[in-house]
């Protein structure tokens, strides 16, 4: 059986020294990743505003 894996965004059959089946796949797993960084700088930041405003209500 010859060996291949699937591609990380569409599923397609790939050799198994790539990782994505088209420059299109790549571009759109790399605009994925990205957009779930930037969710998890989101959530971040609104647990640093959280932790602020419980200090400062310790503070007061
Ligand atoms: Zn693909």
């Amino acid at each position: 059986m010859e060996q291949h894996k699937h591609c990380q965004v569409c599923g397609r059959p790939i050799p198994v020294d790539e990782t994505f089946c088209s420059e299109k796949c790549r571009e759109e797993y790399e605009d994925m990743v990205s957009k779930r960084k930037k969710r998890m700088y989101v959530v971040y930041g609104l647990l640093a505003v959280l932790l602020i405003v419980i200090f400062a209500r310790y503070m007061m």
